[in-house]
């Protein structure tokens, strides 16, 4: 699979519509837990690895990472873990 690097790469792509479905049926750990919010590094690590067990996770990385998303633990990333891809990528670019 190709790497989608913006938005509308992502949105129109299949593995979208997959995370879109398989999101609105899944249970996810995140739901409800302060971790994936919370400014404390503990807790955010702590979230990041619930992450790992979720049905979803590759989906909701790719949206984090190509959306851009600054705030919170999505796809098994810290906002941290992010920005430091994001610095990579650009500097491969
Ligand atoms: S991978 Fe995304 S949807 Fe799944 S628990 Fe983590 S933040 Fe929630």
């Amino acid at each position: 699979m190709s790497q989608a690097t913006t938005r509308d790469d992502v949105t129109e792509s299949e593995a979208w519509r997959t995370f879109l479905t398989a999101t609105s049926e899944a249970v996810t750990p995140c739901t409800g837990g302060e971790e994936w919010t919370s400014d404390d590094d503990r807790l955010q690590r702590r979230a990041a690895e619930l992450c790992q067990g979720c049905a979803v996770l590759q989906g909701c990385r790719t949206y984090a990472l190509a959306t851009g998303e600054r705030n919170g633990v999505l796809g098994g990333l810290t906002a941290l873990d992010r920005k430091r891809i994001r610095r990579r990528r650009s500097g491969a670019a």
